[in-house]
């Protein structure tokens, strides 16, 4: 390509192809539109492609971290060990026979919600 038009070439290095293509960089042919950069290889414009995919990873996390919790994932089994402690807070109190398993269900209830 010559440099004959008014946009002069991006000063961007580019990987040539293959796995050793960081050792065969190569300019991006493409023209500087936006500072010494083209479209693609503007700083700025990078920057908020790589925001944006990082946001987008962050709620994927958030939804993957819901999943792994028993709310999402057993919401009856959640549910069931939130009524055993509601029915039977006597028999869960520390005084009671199953203080241990009431402390097991109360720990699992708090994992359970990701608390
Ligand atoms: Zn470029």
């Amino acid at each position: 390509m010559t440099n004959t038009s008014k946009h002069a070439q991006c000063k961007a290095m580019v990987n040539g192809s293959g796995p050793y293509g960081y050792f065969n960089q190569y300019q991006c042919s493409r023209k500087a539109v936006i500072g010494e950069h083209c479209k693609i290889h503007d700083p700025a414009s990078r920057k908020a492609k790589q925001d944006a995919s990082y946001q987008k990873y962050k709620v994927e996390l958030e939804e993957t971290r819901k999943l792994c919790t028993l709310e999402k994932a057993a919401p009856d089994l959640l549910e069931a060990l939130e009524h055993i402690l509601e029915y039977f807070p006597s028999m869960f109190s520390s005084e009671g026979s199953m203080s241990v398993s009431g402390k097991k269900v109360r720990a699992a209830i708090a994992k359970a919600k990701g608390e």
